[in-house]
C-alpha cells in the first residue's frame, strides 16, 4: 500500500517476479475492462474518472474471481487492494473461509506528497505490456516502450485535479489501513524515495526479515 504515485505498481512488477507469484493489480484489471468495453468496465469508469473508489461490492467480486484462478494458488501479490477498512475485513474473511489462507505481510511505501505529485505528473504506461515509465527519470523522449515497442499513454486520472482528489481519498479511506494492519502485526513500512532498484532492495530485505 501507499498513496497514488508511491511506486506500488513499479515495485510490484519486480517483487512479484522475484517471489514467482502473480501480481494482482485492481487498477490494471479495471483499466483493462474499461478499454475492453466490458460491463465491469462500464460500471467502474465513472468512479475512476473522478478519482473515487469503485464500490466495494464490485471490487471485491472481481478480486474473488481473480484469486480463484489457478496461478494464485501458491501465493499472490496484491497491488491497490484493499483500499479501505471494509475491503480489508472482507478480504480477511474471504481468504480464511475460501482458502484457509491469510496475508503474510503488508508493505507500506512511505513517500511525501510533493514527490508523489512529481511522479504522477510524469507517469506513462505501455498500452501493450503495461510497463510503467516516467518521462524524466526514464528519459522518455518518445512515446514508445523500450521493452516491447508498444505505445505509451498518460492515464486520464493523472490530471492535476483528479490527482488532488485521489490523494484526499487515500488519506480518508486508505490510510486507516496502516493502523489496521499494524494491529494485525503484519505491517512493514519502507522508505520509498531514491532509485527504483534501491526501493526494491529495501522491500525484499523487509520480506526476508519478516520471514525470519
Ligand atoms: P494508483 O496507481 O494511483 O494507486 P490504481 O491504478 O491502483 O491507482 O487505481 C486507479 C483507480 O482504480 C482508483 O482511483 C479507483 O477508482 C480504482 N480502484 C483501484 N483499486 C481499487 C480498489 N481496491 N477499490 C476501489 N477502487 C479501486
Ligand atoms: P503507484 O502504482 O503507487 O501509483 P507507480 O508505480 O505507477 O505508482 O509509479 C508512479 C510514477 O513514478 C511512475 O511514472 C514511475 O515510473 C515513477 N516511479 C516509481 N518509483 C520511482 C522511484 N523510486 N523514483 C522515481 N520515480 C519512480
Amino acid at each position: 500500500m501507499g498513496p497514488p504515485g508511491a511506486g506500488k505498481g513499479t515495485q510490484a512488477q519486480f517483487i512479484a517476479s522475484h517471489l514467482s507469484v502473480p501480481k494482482i493489480s485492481t487498477g490494471d484489471i479495471f483499466r483493462a475492462n474499461v478499454s475492453g468495453g466490458t460491463e465491469l468496465g462500464r460500471q467502474a469508469k465513472q468512479y475512476m474518472d473522478r478519482g473515487d473508489l469503485v464500490p466495494d461490492e464490485i471490487t471485491i467480486a472481481m478480486v474473488r474471481d481473480r484469486l480463484s484462478e489457478d496461478d494464485a494458488r501458491h501465493g499472490f501479490l496484491l497491488d491497490g487492494f484493499p483500499r479501505n477498512v471494509p475491503q480489508a475485513q472482507t478480504l480477511k474473511k474471504m481468504l480464511d473461509a475460501e482458502w484457509g489462507a491469510k496475508l503474510d505481510l503488508v508493505l507500506e511505501l512511505v513517500v511525501d506528497e510533493d514527490e508523489v505529485v512529481r511522479r504522477l505528473s510524469g507517469r506513462r504506461t505501455c498500452s501493450q505490456c503495461g510497463k510503467i515509465w516516467h518521462v524524466d527519470w526514464d528519459d522518455k523522449k518518445d512515446d514508445i516502450c523500450d521493452e516491447c515497442g508498444g505505445r505509451l499513454f498518460q492515464r486520464d486520472d493523472d490530471r492535476e485535479d483528479v490527482v488532488r482528489h485521489r490523494l484526499e481519498v487515500y488519506q480518508e479511506q486508505t490510510a486507516p489501513l496502516v493502523s489496521f494492519y499494524a494491529d494485525e502485526g503484519i505491517l512493514v513500512g519502507i522508505d520509498a524515495t531514491g532509485p527504483v532498484e534501491e526501493v526494491t532492495e529495501r522491500a525484499l530485505e523487509a520480506i526476508r526479515r519478516f520471514r525470519g
